[in-house]
């Protein structure tokens, strides 16, 4: 089979594996469709490596059952489900409650495709059903970026939903693939005030298509802009996206007292926290990717048709420009790898 194998630090490339076997208690999928991440280039420039290589890369995909292995008899041959990628040991006291993405063992249990073999080729293997959630009606391939840019940005805007009351507004910085999605969730899930904060004029055009109420071009005067468009109060909730020195500066200057940022953008910036110079009653938060639950419920959000994920379908011989292009910031929505391309 083909797959995308990081091969070394800064190397991935496209190899042929023998497909591999489920063993007692797992499940062999074969991809629908596997989205390329931000997140995947900076586990691919890691120096050192996060983990031992070589691995596979892609930790958003989806898939069809296609083998199980002894001792499951829960699923059926054929069906279409979605990999929950932030893989806990099942056993502590987060995994319980579905919360395997804070997992008391989370820096010795690798994720599915963040340490782990991931879903940039035609098979994998699943090490436990709790890791699959069924896409009931939707287009497999079209629900791949749910697996984490949905996931990730529906767990974020669900912890902050007692802030997002009418009259409240939350700040979405970066109209990619997670960005394209948060603007959607926040629309379906409450009545706040959405601004759109981007560096790129067609992104804030697609933001104001997907049903956000203002668009800001990312720049020294944007949280002036967001201030004059909140009467001065600033925003309830600011979903940082991207997480360099300039998105997280921006953040603290347009947030409202008693208001929350979200980093959840891997770009590596730094922000001090001083007293005097957060809103009060302010906070900063970093999130990890979501619980079980909250993909259970984005993928249902979605099979409503109330998220819908804007795909481009790409080859294996596509990866390596595709990805040249997300680290410009300017591919609309997700691009999926869709391994019979
Ligand atoms: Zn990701
Ligand atoms: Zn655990």
């Amino acid at each position: 089979m083909k797959a995308y194998q990081l091969v070394g630090q800064g190397r991935p490339e496209v190899v042929d594996l023998p497909i591999p076997e489920p063993g007692p208690g797992q499940v062999r999928l074969r991809i629908a469709g596997a989205g390329l991440c931000h997140s995947d280039l900076v586990l691919v420039h890691a120096d050192p490596p996060f983990f031992p290589l070589p691995k596979i890369l892609g930790h958003e995909a989806t898939g069809w059952i296609d083998k199980l292995g002894a001792d499951v008899t829960e699923l059926t041959l054929g069906d279409a489900y979605g990999v929950y990628f932030t893989w806990g040991c099942g056993h502590c006291l987060p995994c319980a409650h579905g919360e395997e993405n804070v997992c008391y063992d989370a820096t010795t249990t690798p994720g599915f495709g963040t340490g782990l073999d991931g879903g940039m080729t035609e098979y994998v293997i699943i090490d436990d059903p709790r890791h699959l959630v069924p896409l009931g009606n939707l287009d497999p391939i079209a629900a791949a970026p749910l697996m984490c840019a949905g996931i990730t940005t529906y767990g974020a805007i669900r912890q902050a939903l007692p802030l997002l009351i009418p009259g409240s507004s939350a700040v979405v910085i970066g109209v990619g693939g997670l960005g394209h999605l948060a603007i959607q969730i926040l629309k379906a899930l409450s009545p706040t005030r959405i601004i759109a904060v981007d560096a790129h004029a067609d992104k804030l055009a697609h933001a104001l298509q997907l049903g956000a109420d203002h668009a800001v071009q990312a720049g020294p005067g944007a949280a002036a802009e967001v201030r004059a468009l909140t009467a001065g109060r600033g925003a309830n909730l600011v979903l940082d996206l991207v997480g360099a020195d300039a998105t997280m500066a921006f953040s603290q200057g347009a947030l409202a007292q008693r208001g929350q940022i979200k980093l959840i953008g891997v770009a590596g910036g730094t922000l001090p926290v001083r007293y005097f110079e957060m809103p009060r009653e302010s906070s900063i938060g970093v999130t990890y990717a979501g619980t079980i639950p909250d993909l259970h419920e984005v993928v249902r959000l979605a099979e409503v048709g109330l998220v819908t994920p804007e795909v481009t379908h790409i080859g294996f011989d596509q990866l390596d420009e595709t990805f040249a292009l997300l680290d410009t910031g300017k591919l609309r929505g997700r691009a999926v790898l869709v391994p019979t391309l």
